[in-house]
């Protein structure tokens, strides 16, 4: 019996007034769920939360607003079990890949809780070093963050349900700012199942926390100047929520995390053989085919020097090949990779695929396969088996090509030979407009400094590979709550996580201007 996933709204359960929206099983097709949007107006949400919420969670030190984290933490890793199983009903996950996702929701809160530790009793955070406000002035300024009292509204994306909640709440609960989050319908079932068992182990202050399930109804009309709008998902709703006309009258502000064609560069050193070249092909196959490839940072464009295509084509087809025989119904132990999540998705990503094979050559995989997957009737599910296309070096360089448009979210990637020159990659991966992570492989520490000063400007993250820590490296894709998480341009300019930087998006940033000694027993100082 499908469960119905209700609201959590001004200090009750909601059921909605809107049509059942059902949530689908996306490996048997079957309802598990189903949702009501709350059609009703919710300006009184957004001000239980901002007033009361606000004021309830400011009256906590940092170190108690961390202690809540690491609650929740605990109570979470303790459900461990059943959340992975929604995660499989309802994300159609692998164990491994739900674990990717609620580990990587529970780190965050465990990451922050202690951060918190080291945050002092004040209400604010010191971010700098008091300085002259010219040369030999008595008159200092320094940057504190103060929590902004306002309400933190939390819109994510479908495909990380537990990461997605968390790593914002994480943030936003320890700067002091309530929260009110909406999950993306399809796969609201794990965001729901854990808000329920926060709220039952009572982890935060009343208000704190909301979550508002189905559409986002008249959320974004209440917005006021104080409030944060953090959203995850695609450009084009992105756009919507920044160009929406209260969101610009109020100044509220928007942290956007969008779409993203993220790359991998083998230098031209890197030769078969070695466990650098071992690594490369060991992160590309993580990193289209976890989570089926509906990961914001998954790797959609790799460049090969044009010496090692044939190399890379083997060793990449061979891995690949095994995975397409070992996809199926995510439950299964033997399945290694499961379906995507909506029919829409799969419609989504053929079409994708369709308009990528224009400027590239489908090289491996079949768009079109849709039996044989393990455990599965033929013709059910959203199966896609990893599909990889190649272009012409010359294509690579043509800044309209479509594998430099448009992201295809899915376990799909385009093989793009280059001639190994550090300023024909960086131009390749300005071409993509702006990108969460590209991931450089070489062991020629020159080349590896002109990735980060030509590469760098296109992105939020830099991973650099090497021979020497090739066993120790973790997969690009994994966001570590330490290192920044946004790109520029096309993924969205946003920011967030980023150890104490995560902070500053709930904050608001005050130069306190005054005199030397002042500041000091004022402040505390650095
Ligand atoms: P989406 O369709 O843009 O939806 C994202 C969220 O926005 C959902 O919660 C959705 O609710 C909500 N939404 C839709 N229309 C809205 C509106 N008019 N006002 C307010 N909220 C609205 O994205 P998606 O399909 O869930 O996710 C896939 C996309 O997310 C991909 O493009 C991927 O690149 C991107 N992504 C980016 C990151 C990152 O960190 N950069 C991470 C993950 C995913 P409903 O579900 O109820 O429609």
């Amino acid at each position: 019996m499908p469960v119905q996933l209700d609201s959590y709204l001004e200090g009750s359960w909601q059921s909605g007034e809107g049509s059942a929206r059902p949530l689908i099983n996306p490996a048997t097709e079957q309802e598990v769920a189903s949702i009501r949007s709350v059609t009703s107006s919710l300006a009184g949400a957004v001000r239980w939360g901002r007033e009361l919420g606000g004021a309830n969670l400011r009256k906590l030190s940092f170190a108690e607003r961390g202690a809540l984290l690491k609650t929740m933490a605990k109570v979470l890793h303790e459900a461990r079990e059943q959340l992975i199983e929604v995660a499989v009903q309802n994300g159609g996950n692998t164990r491994k890949d739900a674990k990717f996702d609620i580990d990587g929701g529970i780190a965050v809160l465990a990451h922050y809780a202690y951060l918190a530790k080291g945050l002092g009793e004040q209400p604010w955070v010191v971010e700098d070093e008091a300085m002259e406000v010219f040369r030999s002035s008595k008159i200092r300024a320094e940057h504190v963050l103060v929590p902004r009292q306002g309400v933190a509204i939390h819109i994510n994306a479908f495909n990380f349900p537990a990461w997605g909640m968390l790593g914002k709440a994480a943030v936003s609960l320890l700067a002091g700012m309530p929260v009110i989050s909406k999950p993306a319908t399809s796969t609201a079932w794990l965001a729901h199942r854990i808000f329920a068992l926060l709220l039952e182990a009572q982890c935060f202050p009343e208000a704190s926390f909301q979550l508002l399930m189905g559409s986002a109804g008249d959320l974004l009309d209440q917005v006021g100047p104080q409030d944060v709008i953090a959203f995850t998902g695609s450009q084009g709703v992105g756009t919507t929520i920044k160009t929406h006309a209260r969101v610009i009258a109020t100044g509220a502000r928007v942290n956007l995390e969008a779409d993203s064609l993220n790359a991998v560069v083998i230098g031209p050193d890197v030769e078969s053989g070695t466990e650098l070249f071992d690594l490369v092909i060991r992160d590309l196959i993580t990193e289209m085919t976890q989570k089926a490839g509906q990961k914001c940072t998954a790797t959609r464009r790799v460049l090969v020097p044009e010496a090692l295509l044939e190399d890379v084509r083997e060793r990449l087809f061979a891995g690949l090949t095994e995975i397409a025989g070992r996809t199926g119904e995510p439950s299964n132990k033997d399945v290694r990779m499961g379906p995507l999540t909506s029919q829409d998705q799969l419609d989504d990503a053929r079409a994708g695929i369709a308009s990528l094979s224009q400027d590239a050559e489908i090289v491996h995989g079949d768009p079109q396969r849709s039996g044989g997957f393990v455990g599965v009737e033929p013709g059910t599910g959203y199966f896609l088996e990893p599909i990889v296309l190649q272009a012409t070096a010359a294509k690579a360089m043509d800044p309209t090509a479509a594998f430099h448009q448009h992201e295809v979210f899915a376990p799909v990637t385009t093989l793009l030979p280059y001639d190994g020159e550090l300023a024909s990659a960086a131009t390749i991966i300005g071409f993509g407009s702006g990108s969460l992570v590209t991931t450089v492989y070489s062991d020629d520490r020159g080349w590896l400094a002109g990735a980060v000063a030509e590469i760098g400007p296109y992105l939020g993250r830099l991973v650099v590979a090497n021979e020497k820590f090739a066993n120790a490296s973790m997969s690009p894709g994994c966001v570590f709550p330490v290192a920044n998480h946004g790109g520029p341009g096309r993924a969205g300019g946003g920011a967030e996580l980023g150890g104490m930087h995560g902070l500053a998006l709930y904050m608001q940033r005050v130069a306190i201007q005054g005199g030397a000694s002042q500041l000091a027993r004022l402040l505390g100082g650095k």
